[in-house]
């Protein structure tokens, strides 16, 4: 079930926020900044890099979803392009440099709290660098696509799906 929380007070100047009909829908609104707060999602970049038929992926460290497994990963900052965000968690999470090859999808979320509203996925390849689990994940592995272990996230679950059926060939 998507879940997600109500702001209460303004970002810019800490009064608290009303309800308002703007543009189509009823939005929060600060009456002292004369400001509608629009809701933005949150996005996500990862990266499928598969080596010999199998595909990387790493262990969450953290909640949600700790312990499971997930294409490398991480949320866009607000000033980075997802690109460099695809590259960069990559890196922190495996010790691996990768380039990006390609664009393969842009995938929703479920509404979970903790997770990205749509995650978007690049190809990449190794380039440099030397495994090592990293930052937020336990562990890091190449996985054959009939031996792979529990997934977190609908956006991995379902990019894996997908690349498993040769969809992003
Ligand atoms: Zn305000």
């Amino acid at each position: 079930m998507a879940e997600y929380l109500e702001l209460n007070f303004c970002p810019q100047c800490g009064g608290p926020l009303q309800d308002r009909e703007a543009y189509g829908r009823v939005r929060r609104y600060c009456p002292a900044c004369d400001r509608i707060i629009f809701r933005d999602p949150k996005v996500a970049a990862a990266v499928l890099v598969e080596k010999d038929g199998k595909v990387l992926l790493v262990r969450r460290a953290f909640g949600p979803f700790k312990g499971r497994w997930s294409l490398p990963a991480g949320f866009v900052e607000y000033d980075e392009e997802p690109a460099s965000t695809a590259v960069r968690e990559c890196q922190e999470e495996t010790g691996l440099e990768i380039r990006l090859t390609g664009l393969l999808d842009v995938l929703p979320g479920e509404g979970l709290p903790g997770e990205a509203n749509f995650t978007v996925v690049y190809q990449g390849e190794v380039v440099g660098g030397t495994m090592r689990a990293g930052d937020d994940a336990g562990a890091a592995g190449f996985f054959h696509p009939d031996e792979l272990p529990p997934l977190a996230f609908a956006s991995t679950r379902q990019a894996l799906e997908r690349w498993r059926k040769g969809h992003y060939r």
